[in-house]
C-alpha cells in the first residue's frame, strides 16, 4: 500500500499542535493551517519541531494536496474548507483517531451532555491514585496525540465530546462511558436530535466482546436507541435503583454497590466527596470504570472520597453576608442547570442567561418553582427569559453586567440563602468563555466580600 504521507492539519490548538507533532515524529510530510489565530505558545512549539504552518487563512493547494487531515474538532463540516476537502474525497479524522493508531494503551472514553469533564477527572483522579501509568486526554489534558510522541502511557482516560467523536472511525474505546444525552448543540446536528445520538453513539464503534459499555440505564434517549441497537461490549448500566443487571445504584440504606461479575463494592453516598445526584451518577461511571481496571477497592473509595471537584462546577465561590455564593458557570445548557438545582438545599437566586442555544425552560420550572426565590438575567439579549419566567417566579431582574447581576442578586438574597450562577448558556456576549464568566464571577464575589 502506498504509504499515506502528507498530512494536513487544520486548527492549532491543543488537538492540532499535538496531532502535527505526532506526524512529525513518524516522518511524515505536515502542514498545519488555522484560519484564526495560533496563540504564541502554540506557534514555538511547532516552531520547535520545524513543522510548516500558516495562520489567519487557507492556503487551498496546500491543504487539497493532503493525503489525509487531521480536523480540529471546532471546524464545522459546513465552512468552505471542509467543503472543498469533501469534494475532493480527502479523508478526514480526528486528533485521537490519528493517536489511536500509534498506542496499545488501555482506552478508556467517555461521553455524554453532561459530567464528561467531571467523570473524566474523577476515573483519572481514582486511576492515578492506584498508580497506574496513567494519561487525561481530549477536551482535558494535552492531547493524546502529543502523549503518544513524547510520553506514552499504558492507560487514557480521554473525554470526548460529539464532535471528536464525528471524525472517529477505527478507534476503539477499551471501557466506553455515555452518561446521558440531552439536546446540545444542535445547531451543529441540523437541529436533529438523532443526528446528535448517533454521534454519541459512535463511541461504541469497534467495540467487541472484550470491551465494556458503561452507561446511565435511566436515560430516556439512551434506553430508546438501545431499542434498535445492541451494542457488541459487555454492558455496565448504573441507575439510581437496583434491577435486573443493574452494575451500580444505590441501595435502601444509602450506600453505592458497585457489582460487576468480578468486583463488589459498597461505599456509602455520604463518603462521596462530590454533592448532588449527577454526581452520584458520575461517581458511579467513574468508579465502575476503575472496578472493570482491577484497581483496589480501598484506592477507588478514598479517591471517590477525596476528589477535590473541577472549577466551574458547583464550585464554591465564597460566602458574603451569610450568603452562599456557587460558581456552575459551565452549566452552558438547561439541563446541568437542573441538577444543580437538583442539588441546593438552601432558597436560592438563580443567575442565568447569555448566548441560548434553543433552550427549553420547562425542564427547569418544577425546580425554579420548588427553590427560586429570585431570577437574574444576566446577558446581552434577556427578553427571553423575562418572558418565559416573569410571570412564574416571586422576583426577576434584568441585567446586562456581571455587576448590575451580582447588585440585583445581593438585593434579593438573605442570609442562609444561595446564589448560584448557572447560566443554560453560553457566555460568549458578555464573556470570552465559561471559565472566563466563571473567574470574573468568583474575582467579584471575592470583591464583595472585601467591602
Ligand atoms: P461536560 O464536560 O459534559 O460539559 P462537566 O463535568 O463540565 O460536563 O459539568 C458541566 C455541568 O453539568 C456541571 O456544572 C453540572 O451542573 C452538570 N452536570 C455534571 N454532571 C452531570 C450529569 N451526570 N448529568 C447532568 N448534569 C451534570
Amino acid at each position: 500500500m502506498e504509504q499515506k504521507n502528507r498530512l494536513v492539519v487544520l486548527g492549532g490548538g491543543e488537538s492540532g499542535v499535538g496531532a502535527a507533532i505526532l506526524g512529525k515524529t513518524l516522518g511524515m510530510e505536515v502542514f498545519l493551517s488555522d484560519y484564526g489565530k495560533v496563540s504564541p505558545r502554540y506557534a514555538s512549539m511547532l516552531d520547535e519541531e520545524g513543522i510548516e504552518w500558516e495562520q489567519g487563512g487557507h492556503t487551498m493547494e496546500r491543504i487539497l494536496a493532503a493525503d489525509e487531515i487531521v480536523k480540529s474538532p471546532g471546524i464545522a463540516p459546513t465552512t468552505p474548507v471542509m467543503k472543498a476537502v469533501a469534494e475532493k474525497g480527502i479523508p478526514v479524522i480526528s486528533e485521537i483517531e490519528f493517536a489511536g493508531r500509534y498506542t496499545d494503551a488501555k482506552m478508556v472514553c467517555i461521553t455524554g451532555s453532561n459530567g464528561k469533564t467531571t467523570t473524566t477527572m474523577l476515573t483519572y483522579h481514582i486511576l492515578q491514585r492506584a498508580g497506574l501509568n496513567v494519561g487525561l486526554a481530549g477536551n482535558v489534558g494535552r492531547s493524546l496525540a502529543l502523549q503518544v510522541a513524547r510520553e506514552p502511557h499504558d492507560v487514557y482516560v480521554i473525554e470526548l465530546s460529539s464532535f471528536q467523536l464525528e471524525n472517529m472511525y477505527r478507534f476503539k474505546a477499551n471501557i466506553a462511558v455515555l452518561l446521558n444525552i440531552t439536546p446540545d448543540h444542535l445547531d451543529r446536528y441540523d437541529y436533529k436530535m438523532q443526528n446528535y445520538v448517533n454521534a454519541k453513539f459512535r463511541i461504541l464503534n469497534n467495540q467487541t466482546l472484550a470491551d465494556a459499555f458503561i452507561y446511565w440505564h435511566d436515560d430516556p434517549v439512551i434506553a430508546e436507541q438501545l431499542k434498535h441497537f445492541t451494542p457488541s461490549a459487555r454492558l455496565y448500566p448504573f441507575a439510581e435503583e437496583p434491577g435486573d443487571g443493574i452494575a451500580a445504584y444505590v441501595d435502601p440504606e444509602g450506600e453505592i454497590i458497585f457489582d460487576t461479575s468480578e468486583t463488589q463494592l459498597k461505599m456509602p453516598v455520604a463518603q462521596l466527596s462530590l454533592n448532588g445526584l449527577h454526581n452520584i451518577y458520575n461517581s458511579m461511571a467513574a468508579g465502575l470504570s476503575a472496578c472493570l481496571l482491577d484497581i483496589r477497592k480501598e484506592d477507588i473509595r478514598s479517591a471517590l472520597a477525596d476528589f477535590e471537584g473541577v472549577e466551574h462546577r458547583l464550585e464554591p465561590a465564597g460566602s458574603v453576608d451569610g450568603v452562599n455564593y456557587i460558581n456552575d458557570s459551565k452549566a452552558t445548557n438547561v439541563n446541568s442547570c437542573w441538577y444543580a438545582l437538583e442539588s441546593m438545599t438552601t432558597p436560592t437566586v438563580l443567575i442565568l442567561g447569555g448566548k441560548d442555544k434553543g433552550n427549553d425552560y420547562s425542564e427547569i420550572l418544577p425546580l425554579v418553582q420548588q427553590k427560586v426565590k429570585a431570577i437574574v438575567a444576566m446577558g446581552v439579549d434577556n427578553s427571553k427569559i423575562v418572558d418565559y419566567f416573569g410571570d412564574k417566579v416571586d422576583a426577576i431582574a434584568s441585567t446586562g453586567s456581571l455587576e448590575d447581576a451580582l447588585n440585583a442578586a445581593r438585593s434579593f438574597a438573605v442570609p442562609g440563602d444561595t446564589v448560584l450562577l448557572s447560566p443554560c448558556c453560553a457566555s460568549f456576549d458578555l464573556f470570552s468563555s465559561y471559565e472566563d464568566r466563571g473567574r470574573q464571577f468568583k474575582a467579584a464575589v471575592a470583591g464583595l466580600a472585601k467591602k
